[in-house]
């Protein structure tokens, strides 16, 4: 196949992107034997590292579009080569080129959306806080404890809506003074800068920073681990610096001092599923096992492949938003593990790994044996 992208221009870009590291490979393939996707099929992040360095990329192929950006391979590389952000400049070439295989066109649908209504989900922007009609959430005021930055997913995904329900319902009963921003809130812009789009992403950033620095807030609460990974580690890029709490570490503090108690009972085996952007890309493994731990009645069992070596559920690095054969899906395999170790909850903590658990559940044909839950709505049922 003719390769499109010019010599110079791959090279360039990937070093803009992640200096010289790509250099650094020695080919001694590790990252391929911890790669999630030679679980389903072959696929070579080595080969794609290699051809970068020669500025040989087939820009055209299907193969620069499959990292999730799940992070095992980076915490396994002896030489530090910076595998994510190598992936990541070859989409930005393919993207200024328009260059996209069938399998990847629907990413740009939720691109469209991005731009024009602040999500991908091509939900309109003034029903972002549809799902909080009957809670009287506030609208974020300056002063109050924190702002609840609710993300797109758990405005306008029918199943994830459950999840803004659930959380909105636990702060209100534990008395936290938070607010919302409603329409003026934009898509945190994390997976769509994985998939090349960095100028949408920097417009979506822009437009949260103004809107954090105009409505003064100082405390950030947020859902989605894609969240709170760029807001902590990427707007600071923006010369910002908000204090940003995952659900997860909020209410185990909330427990932990007495504002919240929990009092029904939970007798089920759960397992806990590290979302990646959680686990290996911020190193939060044990606050959501510990919130789990204080559900009375619950038992927490481990699946294979939990904390730093978790499976990922193929939905990072704008997957979530491609077309993935039903036999090369990664969230299949980690139902099959929840399922042998008679798990009966399959917990997690991140709206890109319940959307393909959800569809796992209903292609495995798992809808009476394993419930997947949100780890908010087994708190919100205790109370
Ligand atoms: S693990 Fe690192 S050094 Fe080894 S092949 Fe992969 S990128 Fe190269
Ligand atoms: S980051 Fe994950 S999905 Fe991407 S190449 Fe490395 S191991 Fe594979």
């Amino acid at each position: 196949m003719e390769t499109v992208a010019p010599f110079k221009e791959v090279i360039d870009e990937i070093k803009e992107a992640g200096g010289d590291a790509f250099k650094f490979c020695f080919q001694c393939g590790l990252c391929d034997t911890v790669c999630p996707w030679n679980r389903v099929r072959q696929f070579s992040i080595r080969k794609i590292i290699r051809e970068a360095t020669f500025g040989l990329t087939e820009i055209e192929g299907e193969d620069i579009w499959r990292c999730t950006t799940c992070g095992r391979c980076p915490q396994r590389c002896p030489r530090g080569v910076k595998q994510i952000e190598v992936g990541v400049s070859l989409r930005r070439v393919a993207s200024e080129y328009e260059i996209f295989p069938a399998s990847v066109r629907s990413a740009r649908t939720a691109r469209a959306s991005l731009i024009s209504e602040g999500n991908p989900l091509q939900g309109e922007r003034k029903k972002r806080s549809e799902w909080a009609t009957d809670l009287a959430v506030k609208p974020y005021a300056e002063g109050m404890e924190a702002l609840y930055f609710v993300g797109c997913y758990l405005s306008y995904d029918p199943r994830m809506k459950k999840v803004a329900v659930a959380t909105a319902k636990i702060l209100k009963k534990a008395g936290v003074e938070f607010g919302i921003l409603g329409d003026k809130e934009n898509c945190c812009g994390e997976s769509i800068r994985k998939t090349g789009s960095e100028k949408v992403f920097k417009q979506l950033a822009k437009d949260n920073i103004k809107t954090f620095i105009d409505s003064g807030v100082k405390k950030i609460i947020v859902s989605s681990p894609h969240c709170y990974h760029t807001f902590k580690n990427e707007y600071p890029e923006f010369m910002v610096n908000f204090e940003v709490v995952h659900i997860n570490q909020f209410l185990l503090d909330l427990i932990d001092s007495g504002r919240l108690e929990l009092t029904g009972e939970f007798p089920k085996q759960v397992t806990y599923h590290d979302p990646c952007y959680l686990g290996r890309h911020n190193d939060i493994y044990e606050e959501p096992r510990d919130l789990l731990r204080k559900v009375p009645g619950l038992e927490l069992i481990e699946m294979a492949d939990s904390r730093k070596d978790s499976l990922c559920c193929g939905g990072g690095g704008g997957r979530i938003w491609m077309d993935t054969p039903l036999e090369e899906r990664f969230s299949d395999l980690r139902l099959i593990q929840a399922n042998e170790i008679g798990a009966q909850v399959l917990a997690t903590s991140c709206p890109y790994c319940i959307t393909n658990f959800e569809e796992s559940r209903l292609n495995l044909e798992y809808e009476e044996v394993l419930e997947i839950k949100d780890i908010t709505e087994i708190i919100n049922d205790m109370l």
